[in-house]
């Protein structure tokens, strides 16, 4: 029977969020240690677990179908693959920092200088685009020690809260990019495959959906309703259940989760009482 061969990473930040990803899709795999590859025991896949920087290689060949990685490293490494998702974790920025005592006096700042990174493509790309001229050192980790002990002026790494920048000493000064993880897929993917790619995708746009949406309901005078159903669309339109106090009803409806706080409180003005917020395990539009 085919099988969909999906890339993840051994071990990484990546690693646990991808498979909570395939477990909120369905997808059982069985309780071993990771070793090379693992078939999930209710779902033609077989998951390959790989260092990141692989997987864009192995993708490209096709010797796994799909793949879930940093865009980031999509980037760096430049292969032949097709982006097929964004999968909303691992959320980060790529930017260039400098010791924190420095005058910053824009980009040309960088010109004549030294930057050691874990990505040099990108970075080189960044400052051609940019007209600068500067020297990357390419280094494989722990990048942000590199302007203490000599070896560069500045960075460009991996931010997410700045708190390693701070530890070392540095300050962000320009972000190149965002980054997310992403679902990569081979160009060529054969027929049986894409079937099952088919099915996956439609599995975590519904986890997905669900993720970035909220189940809301509310109490609402009668004389509120309209103005309330302009504010909480829904899927299709909001439902409405009569309370049994005269002139209340119950509305429910979905939002945006990172629509919520900004209409909180315009429902309360409209006279909602009793809002509750509650989580969607899946959702399908
Ligand atoms: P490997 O051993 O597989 O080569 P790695 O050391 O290259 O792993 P990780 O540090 O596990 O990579 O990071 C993997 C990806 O996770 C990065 O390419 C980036 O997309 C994302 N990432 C890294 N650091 C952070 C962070 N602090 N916050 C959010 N996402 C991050
Ligand atoms: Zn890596």
């Amino acid at each position: 029977m085919s099988k969909l061969k999906i890339a993840v990473q051994k071990s990484g930040r990546l690693s646990e969020k991808s498979l909570e990803l395939l477990k909120q899709c369905g997808i059982k795999l069985p309780n071993s240690d990771r070793k090379l590859k693992t078939e999930a025991t209710n779902f033609p896949v077989e998951i390959l677990f790989l260092r990141d920087d692989d997987i864009p290689q192995y993708v490209e060949q096709g010797v796994a179908d799909i793949g879930v990685l940093g865009e980031n490293e999509v980037l760096e490494k430049d292969k032949t693959v097709d982006l097929l998702e964004r999968l909303g974790f691992a959320s980060c920025r790529l930017s260039l920092a400098i010791p924190k005592d420095e005058l910053y006096t824009g980009i040309t700042y960088f010109n004549n200088k030294k930057i050691a990174t874990s990505y040099p493509k990108m970075l080189a790309k960044f400052f051609v685009n940019n007209d600068i001229n500067a020297e990357i050192e390419e280094i494989g980790g722990s990048v942000e020690i590199a302007p203490g002990i000599g070896l560069a002026h500045a960075i460009f790494d991996i931010v997410s809260t700045g708190s390693t920048l701070l530890m070392n000493g540095l300050k962000e000064v320009e972000q190149v990019m965002r980054s997310e993880a992403v679902l990569i897929g081979y160009p060529d993917i054969k027929a049986p495959q894409k079937e099952l790619l088919r099915q996956l995708s439609f599995r975590i746009n519904a986890v997905r959906n669900a993720y970035e949406n909220k189940y809301i309901l509310l109490n609402a005078p009668e004389s509120a309703v309209a103005q309330i159903c302009d504010l909480l669309p829904g899927m299709k339109s909001p439902t409405i259940l009569p309370l049994v106090e005269k002139g209340w009803c119950s509305l429910h409806s979905v939002i945006r989760e990172d629509q919520f706080w900004e209409v909180i409180g315009q429902l309360k003005s409209y006279g909602a009482q009793g809002i509750l917020v509650v989580p969607i395990e899946k959702m399908i539009l």
